[in-house]
């Protein structure tokens, strides 16, 4: 549990949130495209848009219809590979599941060395057990002079 947290502060303060790209998870085949041209509040804000209220804009990651506040921010698009205009709630998905990314990375690459130390240490352990068998199959004699050998 220990371990864990400490890993999980250690990511916290390696990652740089202003330099994530955010991820988009795969659209919904039924997501209605089409359902901004009926709205006519901002889904976030409650605006009015529209012809009795401000420029109408809409999410090209959820459809829905946003004021310019609501969707300050761009993001890669899945088909059309440009970036495209995206609502803050869709923004701070993109932005959590890019976090999430970072950290399983994050997770991976530590418990990569970890392992490869461990490795080490076992192939480490296994000359030295093999050293020490070879030791103890040699006369009295050799392993007195050898014992003294490695004193000096
Ligand atoms: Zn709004
Ligand atoms: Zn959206």
């Amino acid at each position: 549990m220990n371990a864990d947290r400490s890993l999980e502060s250690e990511f916290k303060s390696s990652f740089d949130s202003t330099k994530a790209i955010i991820k988009i998870a795969p659209f919904d085949p039924d997501l209605d495209r089409a359902k901004y041209t009926s709205m006519k509040e901002c889904i976030i804000c409650n605006s009015a848009l529209g012809k009795a209220g401000i420029k109408k804009h809409y999410c090209k990651f959820c459809y829905n219809a946003v004021c310019n506040a609501c969707s300050p921010f761009t993001g890669p698009h899945p088909e059309s590979g440009k970036e495209e205009r995206i609502c803050n709630p869709c923004y701070i998905n993109g932005l959590k599941l890019a976090v999430m990314d970072s950290c399983i990375e994050y997770i991976k690459l530590k418990l990569k060395t970890e392992i490869e130390e461990k490795e080490k240490e076992i192939a480490k352990r296994k000359q030295l057990a093999l050293e020490l068998e070879e030791f103890q199959k040699l006369p009295r004699k050799k392993k007195l002079k050898r014992c003294l050998k490695g004193k000096n």
